[in-house]
């Protein structure tokens, strides 16, 4: 890219500053958490843009996507960075468009709906939102550090998904605003049905820059660790919380063993050799949650009432695909999978994938609610990586036994499993991006000046 761009972004942004062009932090924000993958590690290592833009509102991503679309260059959109599949790396080169200046909290509408800019952080949001009842519906582990727009673009659930679904379902977003890759770049308000046009498209479709996302009533929270001899135990115990709408929880994740002993910061949650699961429960249940448990041979490991993000241990800090974090760090051989089985079928699914890869694959499941009501038994199974084409056929016996597979090992929106087959991604990248300068070569299905079908 001609260095003269960077005289050109900034002073179009009338701030020199807001334009870094410092090889190491263009590096440090071109990267996310891609080398989750051994796969993926080989093929992003060393990718990176050429500067890196820090817009503060939407007027100035119209004018910095004018400029770019003007002189063909390529534009990444950068939440926090927190993505696996290696959504936030620039292929090739070009412009980051870094979000993190816009963190506005505009309002949190009475009927429970934030209404924000992209780079707010989730954390802040689940906090600002707490002090007036709500909480968010599903947040990733990252909640920390990521952020709303990058949640939208790369995200799909996570805590809290287990009562309220993904980020997806029940228009949890319930409007978004995109600005366009046109000539002369438009921002356009996506509402209801409208929001999938954009949702985990990774920024290849347009760039978010105000969000309305629906809330929940907020519940005073108590966290739970539960040991059982056996996995099966476990599970049949997490299924039957997770299914029964009896009980309010938040999260309902069953560990198989060894992957308890890779939690060393919560030693004291761990029984040796046991299966465990660890539980958002609401306040009120939590003494009976343990009496229940009990009474199936669970070993209640620790209890405690829940104060926030800050609450330590912090009990999310281990699921989702920080349990995966916590394998590596152990083991740098370990990566993951993304499955969801079969509600019915799952025992004999978990039984036919023990017999075939016995503690290569440990099970990590993560329950979630579909959009149609149903408990799906998700997991992010921590595996162990020998070669690719080991891994590769361990994705293929899962989907021969029926086992959805979101392949984290890609690095395109169609192969990484939550791309829409009604293409209406792609439908929305044609209109909005006709040449193709959005986070170029992470859309394999677009081409440019091609009508999709
Ligand atoms: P980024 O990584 O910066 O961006 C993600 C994608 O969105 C990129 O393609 C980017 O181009 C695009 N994007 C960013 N901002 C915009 C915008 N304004 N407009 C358009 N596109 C945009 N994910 C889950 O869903 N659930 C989990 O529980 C979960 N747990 C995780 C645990 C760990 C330890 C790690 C490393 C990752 C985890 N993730 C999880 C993945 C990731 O943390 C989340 O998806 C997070 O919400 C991404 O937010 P971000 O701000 O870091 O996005």
């Amino acid at each position: 890219m001609d260095s003269g761009h960077a005289t050109g972004l900034s002073t179009l942004l009338g701030d020199a500053s807001r334009v870094l062009t410092q090889p190491q932090a263009v590096k440090q924000l071109s990267r996310d958490f891609y080398w989750y993958s051994p796969v993926l590690r080989r093929q992003l290592d060393g990718k990176v843009g050429d500067l890196v833009v820090q817009p503060v509102n939407a007027a100035e991503i119209q004018a910095i996507l004018r400029y770019c679309n003007a002189h063909e260059i390529p534009v990444t959109a950068r939440g926090a960075g927190t993505g696996n599949y290696g959504q936030a790396v620039p292929l090739h080169g070009g412009v980051v468009l870094d979000l993190a200046r816009m963190d506005q909290v505009e309002q949190i509408l009475p009927d429970g709906v934030a209404v924000c800019e992209p780079g707010v952080r989730l954390g802040t949001l689940e906090n600002e939102a707490r002090k007036l009842g709500w909480e968010l519906r599903c947040y990733p582990s990252t909640i920390m550090k990521a952020s709303v727009g990058g949640f939208l673009g790369g995200g799909s659930g996570g805590v809290g998904s287990v009562a309220h679904g993904n980020l997806r379902d029940f228009q949890t977003v319930r409007a978004l605003e995109v600005v366009t890759m046109e000539a002369e770049p438009r921002v356009v308000l996506h509402e209801g049905e409208a929001v999938h046009d954009i949702l985990h498209a990774w920024g290849t479709n347009g760039i978010v820059t105000r969000i309305w996302l629906t809330l929940t009533p907020a519940v005073e929270w108590s966290q739970c660790a539960i040991a059982f001899d056996q996995f099966e135990a476990a599970f049949d115990f997490s299924e039957r919380i997770a299914g029964d709408p009896r009980w309010t929880k938040r999260l309902v994740t069953p560990f198989e063993w060894p992957i308890p002993s890779f939690f060393t910061p919560v030693k004291e949650c761990v029984s040796h050799g046991k299966a465990l699961i660890f539980f958002l429960i609401a306040e009120t249940q939590c003494a009976e949650l343990e009496t229940v448990a009990r009474k199936q041979g669970g070993e209640i490991t620790y209890s405690g009432r829940y104060l926030g993000l800050r609450t330590r241990p912090l009990l999310s800090d281990y699921t989702w695909n920080h349990t995966t974090l916590w394998a590596m760090r152990c083991n740098e051989a370990y990566t993951y999978l993304q499955c969801a089985f079969d509600p019915v079928t799952v025992r004999d699914q978990m039984r036919q994938l023990k017999e075939r890869f016995g503690n290569e694959f440990l099970f990590h499941m993560e329950f979630w609610k579909s959009g149609d009501g149903r408990m799906i038994p998700g997991a992010i199974p921590v595996v162990y990586y020998r070669t690719e084409e080991r891994l590769n056929d361990m994705i293929s016996f899962c989907r021969e036994v029926g086992v959805f597979v979101a392949n984290p090992h890609v690095n395109n929106v169609e192969g990484g499993g939550r791309y829409r087959a009604d293409n209406v991604q792609l439908l929305a990248k044609q209109r909005y991006d006709p040449k193709g300068l959005l986070n170029p070569g992470k859309m394999i299905t677009f081409k440019a000046g091609e009508l999709a079908r």
